[in-house]
């Protein structure tokens, strides 16, 4: 996808060269300074102003695709912040705009789904909120997820989605709620059924730094966990 010369060039400078980012044909006339007195551009295209030579890494063309590379390898805020040359801050809006431009995939009908949850938390370990997905058990995708506590509400947002797709059988653990959530001639619950999506968990735990077991990384909001875990399943 990208190689570390591209990678390790674009973090010294991203932005070395002449960037117009609003459009593909810019029709640009010199537009007054900026605060800290660059020349700015207006451009007749498309309306829009830009600069010259942007200082902020954080305008750099590719910083999102990095952004995405990033968490799925496992990094946490402050060490892609660090290696990015850009604030968390910016990090953190950005990972909430990228997810909100990931769109989940068409579903399939009629296949075999597996649903689980995964134990975690926000901020401190009292506070436990729960990861429950659903996995297809031929294509290994993740179908649907849903962040919150363990209860009814949380489970069906995602077996909505689930039984919608008119599916042929979903595996669960033996949690008492699926019983009432899921019609009881699809619904199975036996040895070995939900092993697949246990091994997820086992890839989630490694490959997210928020959750990582024996970490002292953790996750502060609800809002950027689901837009991690959006970009983790369904981004590319
Ligand atoms: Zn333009």
């Amino acid at each position: 996808m990208y190689n570390f010369v591209q990678f390790a060039k674009a973090r010294v400078k991203i932005c070395d060269t002449k960037i117009f980012p609003h459009c593909t044909a810019p029709t640009l006339i010199k537009n007054r300074f900026t605060a800290n007195q660059k020349q700015q551009f207006y451009c007749k295209t498309c309306t829009k102003r830009c600069i010259d030579f942007y200082t902020n890494n954080g305008y750099g063309k590719e910083i999102n695709a990095h952004i995405v590379m990033l968490i799925k390898e496992g990094m946490g805020i402050r060490s892609m912040a660090r290696i990015l040359c850009i604030s968390t801050t910016t990090l953190l809006k950005r990972i909430v705009f990228i997810a909100k431009g990931v769109q989940s995939p068409p579903i399939s009908s009629s296949q075999i789904y597996e649903v689980d949850e995964m134990r975690t938390f926000l901020r401190h370990k009292g506070k436990v909120i729960w990861i429950v997905y659903a996995l297809d058990r031929v294509n290994k995708n993740v179908i649907s997820f849903a962040v919150g506590s363990r209860t009814k509400k949380t489970l069906n947002q995602v077996i909505k989605t689930v039984v919608l797709s008119n599916p042929k059988r979903i595996y669960t653990d033996g949690l008492i709620h699926y019983k009432f959530l899921i019609h009881n001639t699809i619904h199975k619950v036996t040895r070995f059924g939900t092993n697949r999506i246990e091994r997820k968990n086992l890839s989630l735990r490694t490959q997210l730094k928020r959750l990582n077991r024996r970490s002292i990384c953790f996750s502060k909001s609800l809002l950027v966990l689901s837009a991690v875990l959006r970009i983790y399943f369904w981004s590319r």
